[in-house]
């Protein structure tokens, strides 16, 4: 019998999810069906036992679920626990292994699909809820020369950046704070786009050669990368890559082997466009 792996949502019809891991599966010849399972609001830790019963060997989290995920794992991996939320759980036995792959698959596809190396650049974060936060991390890893964390409720950036405080000095405060400040790199972490906002982003804020990145993606460009683009960003993506790069790391730690993504990402591309 086929391993067995899903995503849980709610809503979960729109994931794109079981189509990136047939296709993963397919590329690395893993035996494996993956599916979408609607978890109902107040149910996620049930949904997850009767998944776990049928045999589910592993699970992808989103939304709303990624803090219950994080609280209901038995073992965490580092980056899970940076975070505070889980995107990834595995299991085995009684154990639930809870990681986030979220800010690996950011990186990655900053670093290697878009061929941007992030040391010693100057990197502002937008936004400061779950996404942010699963990021921060990763990014620091990569040994950029400062992280500015801007966000519309700047005592939410602030208490962000303090959560790091250990591992580097962030700079923090609402979007005016960023007025006169240059970034190599500016990433919108926030809903806006979600919901068709432009964020009130002060002009100047774009290095020459910058990239600007919006972990939204959808049909056509994003608000953030209208702005983007007019204010002079020299690169802009949005954020397909980091879906399918957090979904090939998710692969990894399930199966041990690492798909490669360009094919799945075209062919993503290529729907989305159509
Ligand atoms: P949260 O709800 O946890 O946080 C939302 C953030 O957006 C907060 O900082 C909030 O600010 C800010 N915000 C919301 N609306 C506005 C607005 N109109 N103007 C300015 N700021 C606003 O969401 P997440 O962090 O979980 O997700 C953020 C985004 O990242 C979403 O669009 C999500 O789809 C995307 N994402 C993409 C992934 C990918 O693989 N591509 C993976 C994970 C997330 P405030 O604190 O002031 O309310």
């Amino acid at each position: 019998m086929s391993d067995l792996y899903c995503v849980f949502g709610n809503p979960i019809a729109h994931s794109r999810s079981p189509a990136i891991h047939a296709a993963f599966a397919a590329l690395t010849a893993q035996d494996l069906v993956y599916e979408a399972r609607l978890a109902p609001v107040d149910g996620f830790p049930q949904a997850v036992s009767e998944f776990v019963a049928a045999g589910g060997k592993g699970a992808n989290v989103t939304v709303p679920f990624k803090e219950e995920a994080y609280r209901l794992a038995t073992r965490l991996s580092d980056r899970a626990a940076r975070a505070g939320a889980v995107n990834t759980l595995a299991f085995n036995g009684s154990e639930i292994f809870g990681d986030n792959t979220d800010g690996a698959g950011l990186v990655r596809d900053i670093t290697q699909n878009l061929d941007f190396p992030l040391a010693g650049k100057r990197i502002l974060l937008l936004g400061a809820g779950g996404a942010s936060r699963g990021v921060i991390a990763p990014l620091l890893a990569e040994k950029p020369a400062s992280l500015f964390i801007a966000n519309r409720s700047a005592d939410k950036a602030v208490a962000l950046a303090q959560a790091f405080a250990d591992v580097a000095l962030l700079g923090a405060g609402n979007f005016a704070e960023i007025d006169g400040k240059c970034f190599d790199l500016v990433i919108n972490a926030t809903s806006a786009s979600l919901s068709g906002e432009s964020l009130p982003l002060p002009a100047g804020i774009f290095a020459p050669g910058s990239l600007a990145y919006d972990m939204m993606y959808g049909k056509g460009e994003t608000p953030f990368l209208t702005l983007a683009r007019v204010q002079g960003a020299a690169t802009r993506a949005d954020g397909l890559g980091m879906l399918v790069e957090q979904a090939a790391e998710a692969f990894f730690v399930w199966r041990g082997v690492r798909p490669t993504t360009e094919e799945v990402l075209a062919d993503l591309r290529a729907k989305l466009a159509a």
